[in-house]
């Protein structure tokens, strides 16, 4: 009855209500530093907005999402045909996927990287070419010489994750440059904001591009701080956005999440503060692993992967104990190493004592 190709794929496990790890553990206080949110919450006036639109909720959304692509196309100086929403970006990469990817056809991801890519791709019936990252990086020769005929779909996280590294905008130029104009190129930019400037690139331009298919995705739930209310979007040229507004839910984003958006976009200056707080406390992260030895990938995102050369499975349950969730990473093939994402500065110093007293502990 079901899709034959459906059975090796693993569904993604939810880590556990930090009220319910509270209970079990008989803990006052955790700190979940585990799915790179922002530790920070909304802007005040996106509480205002919510509460505001609360007693509309009788009423469907905008399934065209008015006010919020109006303002997205001023921010970004972009043509409002351009931009198509989604739950979450995570709904940009199934929807890319649906609109092209048949039984038997290939996309090309890194290894390890995010793994909606992987999942979404297989639910489709692809088969999945995975290209190891070199030294924590994309390898985007590698991806090149795995796109062949079948190829529909290559996906670049840039930043990345779980490593948080990112290809400059002379590689993906270059890149880009390369790769066939029947496949289409994903770039999902989920940690944007964290990582603009310098020769991180500017992709916007390159939507315009008339010989090449690209995507670039972006989403609220990172420095916006909106991961609960789901709101993502992709820009691409109008005619690759209309593809893919035809296999899009009507009513995708609601409306509380709508309004939410719009205001966190009134509020730059709260979501520039919310990064800037992040980059200097990243800094106190890396001066604390240099202090105890132990390596890290640097990191253009509010997360960081660190090798801690020990039984990461026994550092993860040790941190839980004292009430501090990270994310163990030998599911992902990096045995021995764990991520962790920026908290506020005084959970950060929280992490730190008690990740220390797991290396003492755990050899
Ligand atoms: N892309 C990457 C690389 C991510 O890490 C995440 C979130 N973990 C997403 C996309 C999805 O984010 P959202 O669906 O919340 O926009």
């Amino acid at each position: 009855m079901w899709k034959e190709y459906l059975k090796d794929i693993i569904p993604y496990k939810p880590g556990k209500p930090i009220e319910e790890v509270k209970r079990e553990l008989g803990l006052k206080r955790v700190i979940k530093l585990a799915s790179n949110e922002s530790p920070k919450g909304p802007s005040p006036k996106v509480v205002e907005a919510i509460t505001a639109e609360a007693g509309n909720v009788n009423r469907y959304p905008d399934g065209g999402c008015f006010y919020l692509r109006e303002a997205i196309a001023r921010k970004l100086s972009i043509p409002e045909d351009r931009i198509v929403f989604g739950n979450g970006s995570d709904e940009i990469i199934v929807m890319a996927i649906r609109a092209c990817v048949k039984p038997g056809d290939e996309v090309v991801v890194a290894d390890p990287t995010f793994m909606i890519y992987h999942i979404v791709s297989m639910v489709e019936g692809a088969t999945v070419r995975k290209v190891p990252l070199r030294n924590y990086k994309y390898d985007l020769d590698g991806m090149l010489k795995e796109i062949n005929k079948k190829t529909k779909v290559v996906f670049i996280a840039n930043p990345d994750n779980p490593t948080g590294s990112y290809v400059t905008s002379e590689e993906l130029n270059s890149f880009i440059d390369k790769v066939p104009r029947d496949v289409l190129i994903f770039i999902d930019e989920a940690y944007y904001e964290f990582a603009a400037g310098g020769d991180y690139p500017q992709t916007l331009n390159l939507v315009n591009r008339t010989d090449r298919n690209i995507i670039i995705a972006r989403t609220f739930s990172k420095a916006y701080a909106l991961a609960g209310l789901r709101v993502g979007y992709g820009i691409a040229r109008a005619d690759v956005a209309d593809v893919i507004n035809k296999v899009r839910e009507p009513f995708n984003i609601n409306s509380i999440a709508q309004v939410a958006a719009v205001a966190a976009l009134k509020d730059e200056k709260y979501m520039a503060e919310s990064v800037g707080l992040i980059n200097s406390e990243k800094d106190k992260f890396y001066e604390f692993f240099k202090s105890v030895g132990v390596e890290y990938v640097p990191s253009k995102t509010n997360f960081i992967l660190i090798n801690t050369k020990r039984d990461s499975m026994k550092i993860f349950e040790f941190l839980l104990k004292r009430g501090v969730i990270i994310r163990e990473m030998s599911g992902w093939g990096f045995k021995g190493f764990v991520r962790v994402n920026i908290g506020l500065p005084e959970e950060n110093e929280i992490f730190f004592t008690a990740f220390k007293e797991a290396l003492g502990e755990i050899k």
